[in-house]
């Protein structure tokens, strides 16, 4: 690992991991693939705020075929009150997706307990079909049964910064992506 190749981010320090070529090749197949699948199917992109809005960007734009866009905001959070542990606030009004066919697109998925959330939720909204395409993939701490229908990277298992995913808030605007640098 060249020294010079690290970049810090308030206290953390990262390497390395996916650089915007590669990223922009891969989003440009997953935009061919939901083109070809999602073809005369008038379908509803929903981005998951906040870390999802660079891909989202991108992968609207490589996609071929007239598509709806909204947005809903997911935040895990610890507090014992809650059965799920995910808190969602949609900006639209979540009927309109009755008898369509949604994309939701996310930046990370992790354990999984995000888009296993929202994808029950929508699917109890009456959605024609509810698939989940992800930028990257953890797969040795996903928990789900099913992995999401289209995933960009399957990634170890470190924390990862940029293209949209922050650490602390910092981070989100670094056209790469960078994980986590430990020392040796
Ligand atoms: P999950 O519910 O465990 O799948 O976690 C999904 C959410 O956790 C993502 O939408 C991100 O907001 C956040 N997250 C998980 N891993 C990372 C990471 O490596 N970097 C930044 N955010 C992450």
């Amino acid at each position: 690992m060249k020294p010079n190749s690290l970049i810090e981010v308030l206290d953390l320090r990262f390497k390395p991991l996916i650089n915007q070529h590669k990223l922009t090749r891969r989003i440009k197949q997953l935009g061919d693939e939901l083109s070809a699948d999602y073809a005369q199917k008038d379908p509803v992109f929903i981005g998951v705020l906040n870390g999802s809005f660079v891909f989202l960007a991108d992968l609207v734009r490589s996609c071929s075929i007239p598509l709806e866009l909204e947005f809903v905001q997911c935040s895990s959070y610890t507090g014992t009150q809650r059965a799920h542990g995910v808190e969602l606030s949609a900006h639209f009004d979540l009927e309109k997706l009755r008898g369509r066919h949604v994309v939701i697109v996310e930046d990370i998925v992790d354990s999984g307990q995000t888009v296993h959330y929202l994808q029950n939720y929508l699917d109890e909204r009456g959605c024609a079909s509810v698939r989940i395409a992800t930028l990257l993939l953890k797969p040795e701490v996903f928990k789900g049964d099913l992995p999401p229908r289209y995933v960009g990277f399957e990634i170890p298992n470190a924390f990862v910064v940029g293209y949209g995913l922050d650490y602390n808030g910092y981070g989100r605007e670094l056209a790469d992506i960078y994980s986590l640098y430990e020392e040796e």
